[in-house]
C-alpha cells in the first residue's frame, strides 16, 4: 500500500454540555482543518476528519473501527473544547493503533474585540489538552505530543514525520523476512530472539533452503533474462565483458523476486557462507532488489534486512535514499578523519551519487565459482544516521548516530564495489567509541531521509529501547541512559 492510500483519523473530543449550535462549529472547523492539513505536501498520507467525540459509547466505536481498518495507520486526537478525559478510558484501553496528541487550536490570535465567554468555551483546547494528556499519562499510553499551530510549517513537518514512523509500527505487524539459508557461522550480532522479536514487533522471520532458489533459478527462461540485461543496458553503464555472469546475476533477481512475491516477503538475508548449488553470491541482484524497496542483510542477518525494509517504507518518497550498510574500514589521519562504508558486493544504489556501472570481479570470500558481477559506484554526500538494532537479551535495542556523508577524497581504482564514506558524530573518534560503548553492529541501515526523531518514534511505538547518539551524546551521559535501560529491562 502506498503512504498516499493510508489513513489517519482526526478525532476531535467535545461533550453534550455546550449544545448543538457549538458542537456543529466544532465539526466544521475540524472539517476544515483536516482538509487543509491533508492538502499539505508535508503530510505523507490521508488526513481524514472523523468524529467530534462526546460519550464513552462513541470513543468506544471508534477506536474499534480504528484497530480494524487495515488503511488506519493512526488516530490523531485534539480536544477543541473541553473534553472530560473519564469517557476516553474505556476506549483508549482498546486501542492497538498508534495515537498522536495534537495540542493546536483553531484560531492562531486571541480577538480582543470579539472575545466572549461563549468564544472562550468553544475555543479552550488549552483547557482541554490538559485533562486530555493528563488520562494518556495516567494509562502511560504511548503517544507522540505535537503542540503548534496547525497551519504552521514545522507543525505540519513534526505531524507528517510522525505519520511515517507510524506507518513503519502498523507495517511491522505484516513484515515477512525470507532467509536464505542460515546466518554467516559463529556471528553473534547477527543473531537474535526471532519468537521474542515477533512478540515485540510483528516480524515474521523464516527460512528457505538455497536449494529452492536454485530450483527457481533453473525455471527461469533465457527470454526472461534477455529482457532484464536489456533493461541493466539502458540502467547502467556495463564495465565488464563477462556478460555470462552478468545474465547469470539476472537469473538469480528474477528467481529471488518471484519467492519474495509469492510468500508476501519484505526483506531477505542470505550468506556468502551458504550457496550450494549456485555459481555466485548475488551481488547485482540483491542491489536491484534493494533499489526497488526490498530489505536486505548479508550474512543472514534478519535484523538489518527488516529494519532496512521499514526504514524504506517509512521513507517513501522522500528522495534521500536509504542503504544497508557495513563499516569497513577508517581513515584515521588528524583532522581528515572518516569511515569508509561497503559490503563484498551488497550496496544499495538507492543512494548512489553517480550512474552506477556493472563490473565483475574475483570474490575471494565464500564459495563463488565465477567472478560475481555487481554494480559499482559512489555514495552520495549529505546529513543521515546510521541505524542499528541489536538483542540485548531480553529486549531489543535501537541505536542511531547522526552523521554527515561525504564525498570520498579518494578515488580507490582497485576497490571493487561501491562505497560511501562519512563523519559520525560528534567526531569519528568519540561517535566510534560511543557506538561500540552501547554495541551497535557493523551492519547498519544508512538513511539520508530518516532522522533520529523519526526512529526514536517509531522505537517508542515498538516499546524497545532507544539510543541515540548526536552531536552533544557525551561518554558519561550514554552509560548512564545505558545502566537506566538494564534497570528498565530488569524490573519489566
Ligand atoms: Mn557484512
Amino acid at each position: 500500500m502506498k503512504l498516499k492510500e493510508r489513513e489517519f483519523w482526526f478525532v476531535v473530543g467535545s461533550q453534550h454540555l455546550y449544545g448543538p449550535e457549538t458542537l456543529e462549529q466544532v465539526r466544521d472547523h475540524a472539517r476544515e482543518m483536516a482538509r487543509a492539513i491533508n492538502r499539505s505536501s508535508r503530510i505523507p498520507c490521508r488526513f481524514i476528519y472523523k468524529d467530534t467525540v462526546k460519550t464513552n459509547d462513541e470513543v468506544v466505536a471508534l477506536v474499534k473501527a480504528a484497530n480494524n481498518s487495515d488503511k488506519c495507520c493512526g488516530i490523531v486526537a485534539w480536544c477543541h473544547t473541553f473534553s472530560p478525559s473519564k469517557l476516553w478510558i474505556n476506549g483508549l484501553g482498546l486501542l492497538q493503533k498508534p495515537y498522536c496528541h495534537f495540542a493546536t487550536q483553531y484560531n492562531r490570535s486571541i480577538p480582543d474585540k470579539e472575545i466572549d465567554m461563549d468564544f472562550m468555551n468553544l475555543n479552550q483546547a488549552a483547557h482541554g489538552d490538559r485533562e486530555h494528556g493528563y488520562i494518556h499519562a495516567r494509562m502511560r499510553l504511548p503517544r507522540k505530543i505535537i503542540m503548534g499551530y496547525w497551519k504552521d510549517a514545522d507543525v505540519l513537518n513534526e505531524l507528517g514525520k510522525w505519520m511515517r514512523s507510524a506507518v513503519g509500527a502498523v507495517e511491522s505487524r505484516n513484515l515477512k523476512v525470507c532467509r536464505f539459508g542460515d546466518n554467516m557461522r559463529n556471528v553473534a550480532v547477527t543473531e537474535g530472539d526471532k519468537v521474542g522479536t515477533q512478540i515485540q514487533l510483528g516480524w515474521q522471520v523464516n527460512t528457505w533452503a538455497v536449494g529452492d532458489l536454485v530450483k527457481e533459478m533453473a525455471a527461469v527462461c533465457d527470454a526472461e533474462v534477455d529482457e532484464l540485461v536489456a533493461q541493466y543496458k539502458e540502467l547502467y553503464d556495463i564495465n565488464t565483458k563477462n556478460m555470462q555472469s552478468v545474465r547469470y546475476q539476472a537469473r538469480e533477481e528474477i528467481a529471488i523476486r518471484r519467492m519474495l512475491e509469492r510468500e508476501g516477503a519484505g526483506a531477505f538475508t542470505n550468506t556468502f557462507e551458504d550457496l550450494y548449488g549456485m555459481e555466485q553470491l548475488p551481488g547485482l541482484a540483491t542491489q536491484r532488489l534493494m533499489a526497488d524497496g526490498y530489505g536486505f542483510g548479508a550474512e543472514g542477518d534478519w535484523k538489518v534486512a527488516a529494519m532496512d525494509r521499514v526504514i524504506k517504507l517509512m521513507t517513501e518518497g522522500m528522495g534521500g535514499g536509504s542503504a544497508f550498510m557495513e563499516d569497513y574500514t577508517y581513515n584515521l589521519d588528524k583532522g581528515g578523519e572518516y569511515s569508509l562504508g561497503a559490503h563484498m558486493l551488497e550496496v544499495d544504489p538507492s543512494i548512489a551519487a553517480d550512474k552506477p556501472r556493472i563490473e565483475c570481479h574475483h570474490l575471494g570470500i565464500g564459495m563463488n565459482e565465477k567472478d560475481p558481477a555487481r554494480l559499482v559506484f559512489t555514495g552520495k554526500a549529505g546529513k543521515g544516521v546510521v541505524a542499528s538494532l541489536i538483542e540485548m537479551g531480553g529486549g531489543l535495542r535501537l541505536i542511531v548516530q547522526d552523521i554527515e556523508a561525504i564525498t570520498p577524497p579518494l578515488q580507490m581504482p582497485n576497490l571493487p564495489v561501491a562505497r560511501v564514506t562519512w563523519v559520525a558524530k560528534p567526531n569519528l573518534k568519540d561517535g566510534a567509541k560511543l557506538w561500540i560503548l552501547a554495541g551497535g553492529a557493523h551492519h547498519t541501515v544508512l538513511s539520508f531521509d530518516a532522522d533520529a526523531q523519526m526512529l526514536a518514534d517509531w522505537a517508542e511505538l515498538m516499546g524497545i529501547e532507544f539510543v541515540h547518539i548526536g552531536k552533544d551524546t557525551t561518554y558519561e551521559g550514554l552509560k548512564q541512559q545505558l545502566a537506566l535501560g538494564e534497570l528498565i529491562r530488569k524490573l519489566s
